[in-house]
């Protein structure tokens, strides 16, 4: 391993020969995709099989990485957070907080990480075009920042309510010179985003490489963006040592689709010291439609490709989601984390819209950082989680990103428009 954490050569976990099916995670996973996109999916596979033994790729990756990205993120100590979550606790209790600042990433969270190693991908398989699909458009950011970068062209997928709601990053993605199509069936929302890039991939496989954003979909895109953002756990594991020279006994990650949580957790996997915990948004209420609490709440299903957890009806209709965060409002969740709740590794808890909104200023106040929306789901839990820990123990946040892009909706919800945001 190198200073900053990258593998000089990676290891290929991907072809584990305990995996019986490197198609699945335990029961979950596979490939549930029409006939015309199993071509696509099976020279995806290729590829990343290649450029996964093939130095250069790596190279050139952690290169953009270093110089592009801003990597390696820092790892901070959350000093008054962390004396905060003291002053509440039993004598002897309080973990010591450290941020991993995935804020600090280039366009402000970690989905650059996946769309520049997708996009070097698409390189390799000499495809001219991009698509992705976008919630709250930090992904269709993400991909149309790649997309500039490598001259490739790139269009983008993003429900009607959400480019209504998320303006700015529709101006953004368009600066970029991204072309965004507004969606304006179903929901017109995340999911329906999807369906209609899926669709477009359909009919252009043959020049057009479709950058998903998160550990979900058909194999063998959950592997391969757990892979891109798996940088993030080798950091960690690597700060760590160097700054408490041990293992974290704790980390806490919010989950949407599930990829910074996955990014963060491989890494840590087979340390059974290390207690992982992966946050899902509880919304306003457990009542349907009110929520976003996929592996809480949901069954086993298929969405978009893949067998996970999918929050769904009786007749195994999806269901509608809400978050204050749209980046965790999505019925779906990576098959990956679908096992590692069977199996147990992972521990995933539910946080509201207004504990998230609590720990939303919190972090603000105390540490001088304003946290994006879904990453507050997180510091929600982690704070009352080290209040039970030992003070000689540490847990580290993974900070998915800045929020900016949530200032006006949190003093809307706040009430503060017009007033000091407090
Ligand atoms: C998109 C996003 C998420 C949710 O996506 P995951 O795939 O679950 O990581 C979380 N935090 C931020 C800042 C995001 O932009």
């Amino acid at each position: 391993m190198t200073d900053n954490g990258v593998p000089a050569a990676a290891e290929p976990q991907v072809e584990s020969s305990q995996q019986a099916d490197p198609t699945r995670f335990g029961a979950f996973g596979g490939v549930f995709v029409p006939e015309t996109l199993i071509g696509a999916l099976e020279q995806l596979d290729r590829a990343f099989a290649q450029a996964y033994r093939d130095d250069r790729f790596w190279e050139e990756l952690r290169e953009m990485l270093r110089t592009y990205v801003g990597r390696p993120t820092p790892l901070c100590p959350a000093e008054r957070l962390t004396s905060f979550v003291r002053s509440r606790a039993r004598q002897g209790k309080g973990a010591a907080i450290w941020l991993k600042r995935e804020d600090l990433a280039h366009t402000g969270a970690h989905k650059i990480n996946n769309t520049i190693g997708q996009v070097l991908l698409a390189k390799r398989m000499e495809k001219s075009r991009v698509i992705a699909e976008t919630g709250a458009g930090q992904h269709g950011v993400a991909t149309a920042t790649a997309a500039a970068r490598f001259g490739l062209a790139c269009e983008v997928y993003m429900g009607a309510e959400d480019a209504r709601r998320q303006r700015l990053n529709v101006v953004r993605m368009r600066m970029l010179g991204a072309e965004v199509h507004e969606v304006t069936t179903g929901s017109k929302t995340l999911k329906d985003a999807t369906n209609e890039a899926m669709r477009d991939w359909m009919s252009s496989v043959e020049n057009t490489h479709y950058v998903l954003g998160s550990v979900v979909g058909p194999h063998p895109f959950p592997t391969i963006v757990r892979e891109l953002q798996s940088i993030i756990g080798r950091e960690t594991k690597g700060q760590s040592l160097r700054s408490f020279s041990k293992l974290p006994d704790a980390i806490v990650a919010c989950v949407g689709g599930g990829s910074n949580a996955a990014g963060i957790f491989t890494t840590f996997i087979d340390d059974e010291s290390v207690k992982l915990y992966g946050v899902e948004a509880g919304g306003t209420s457990s009542e349907i439609g009110q929520h976003a609490a996929t592996l809480a709440v949901g069954s086993p299903g298929i969405l978009h490709g893949a067998y996970s957890y999918v929050l769904q009806d009786e007749f195994g209709q999806t269901s509608d989601v809400h978050s204050c965060s749209a980046g965790l409002d999505y019925p779906g969740v990576g098959p990956e984390h679908a096992h590692w709740k069977e199996t147990g590794r992972v521990t995933y808890t539910v946080r509201t819209d207004a504990q998230a909104l609590d720990a939303f200023s919190l972090m603000s106040q105390s540490e001088g950082i304003i946290p994006a929306l879904e990453t507050a789901h997180a510091i929600a839990e982690a704070i009352d989680l080290a209040g039970t820990m030992d003070r000689e123990q540490n847990l580290v946040i993974c900070l998915s990103g800045r929020g900016d892009k949530d200032v006006e909706e949190v003093a809307r919800l706040k009430g503060m428009l017009g007033e000091a945001a407090r």
